[in-house]
């Protein structure tokens, strides 16, 4: 089990006050708190190594330098990949979606071939395709969730045949908190369609579970590292050597040449041929040792704190469901599920809910559509309410969240 207590006293902002109480974080999903060791990592990055990288033969450049590659080794650890060069730095998921949508989609997809996503995903994962469908004359396929909210897999079979060049699933939904499995179905994939490409993102997933590339059986994995209690703005796009190799880059400049023409350049070898102009050294160097954090308490210690924190919240929330005061989506079993919790109040427009936590609790949660139009639509709501744990939050705030959602309905008059 996790120690909650001390793992809280990490995390500066704890200590704060909102609207005169204790903050209880509950929009993990969309980012996370971050420890003291990453904020002091970037203050002692700027204070006493701050240089640009691969520029310059000087001591802070060398220095930089180091340090950025290191953090790219021990992010690649951190996933299970077997080469530092398969780590290529980023802003986050969706430039690195974007990245592979540009550079191995334009070159890959042709008139009437097909692009199967599902109906999980977040726009990320789902508007780069369209764009590359109308630029390519290729078809988007949807998978659609079944009836238990869970992905009708066995249809999945019956929609790839020959013209589909492309597979792009959630690892984790970011509005049900689905678990998708992806090692068996991509095994699978690659078993009856071997020509058939895979890309997970692993946005929600990569902070929770333990991550090892090489068993997923993709060929495309990409994370932020916001969500992970790492900075803003760095992010990391995985792909096998073999086919990074084959990819043309995504942006051209600086930095990511091997010599230059007047009229023609080559390409540097990997990473840094996808790393155009000047990266994210700090926010990489941040990102590793928030990995180091997250490795130090345990990857499935993480997962299993948040899966006994589901657990309750699930017992919690069914208790107000039966009562008819909660509409709650999603899978029930908590096995196949990630502590995100997507809900609607009776009576209660999500946003209302959201405000009167804030106000009235100091509970922060997310309203709104979450990035997921099309998922919306298919629930037949406007908006829900979501609450996302991660591994400083404790049962007790589960009974906070649910007495906030009492004192909710006091404020509107339904009791
Ligand atoms: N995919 C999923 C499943 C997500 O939850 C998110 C963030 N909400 C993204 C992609 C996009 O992440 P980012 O904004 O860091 O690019």
């Amino acid at each position: 089990m996790l120690a909650t207590d001390k793992i809280r006293a990490d995390f500066p902002i704890f200590k704060r006050q909102i609207n005169g109480h204790p903050l209880i974080y509950l929009d993990n999903a969309a980012t996370s708190q971050k420890p003291q060791v990453v904020i002091n990592a970037l203050v002692d990055f700027y204070q006493n190594h701050n240089a640009n990288v691969h520029r310059g033969i000087h001591t802070l450049g060398d220095e930089a330098t180091q340090l950025y590659q290191a953090a790219r080794a021990n992010l690649a650890r951190f996933i299970g990949a077997s080469d530092p060069n398969e780590i290529v730095f980023v802003r986050n998921t969706t430039e690195a979606i974007n990245l592979v949508a540009f550079s191995w989609g334009l070159a890959h997809l042709k008139p009437d071939d097909e692009i199967i996503v599902t109906e999980l995903e977040h726009h990320s994962n789902l508007l780069p395709w369209q764009r590359l469908c109308r630029q390519t004359g290729a078809k988007l396929l949807h998978l659609p969730l079944d009836n238990n909210g869970d992905l009708a897999f066995s249809y999945l079979k019956s929609l790839v045949g020959q013209r589909v060049k492309l597979v792009a699933f959630s690892h984790v939904s970011n509005v049900l908190g689905t678990i998708i499995d992806i090692q068996h179905l991509a095994r699978d994939l690659k078993h009856s369609a071997p020509h058939v490409c895979l890309l997970a993102d692993g946005a929600q997933s990569t902070p929770h579970l333990p991550i090892h590339v090489k068993d997923l059986h993709v060929d495309f994995f990409c994370f932020s590292g916001h969500k992970m209690l790492g900075p803003m703005g760095i992010g990391v796009l995985w792909a096998k050597k073999a086919i990074l190799e084959t990819m043309e880059p995504f942006l051209v400049g600086g930095g990511m040449i091997s010599q230059v023409k007047p009229d023609s350049a080559e390409w540097a070898d990997l990473p840094d041929r996808f790393e155009a102009g000047t990266p994210n050294v700090a926010g990489a160097i941040g990102l590793s040792v928030a990995s180091d954090y997250l490795q130090q308490h345990g990857l499935q210690n993480i997962r299993d704190h948040e899966q006994d924190l589901t657990t309750y919240a699930l017992q919690r929330f069914v208790e107000m469901e039966k009562q008819g005061l909660v509409t709650l989506y999603g899978l029930r079993d908590p096995n196949k599920r990630a502590a995100i919790f997507t809900f609607n109040l009776t009576g209660v427009h999500a946003h209302d809910v959201a405000q009167i936590l804030d106000r009235e609790c100091g509970i922060a949660v997310r309203s709104g559509h979450h990035c997921n139009q099309p998922l919306m639509e298919k629930l037949d709501v406007p908006a829900t309410v979501r609450a996302s744990f991660y591994l400083y939050n404790t049962r007790d705030e589960i009974d906070a969240l649910i007495n906030g959602l009492h004192l909710v309905r006091k404020v509107f008059k339904l009791t």
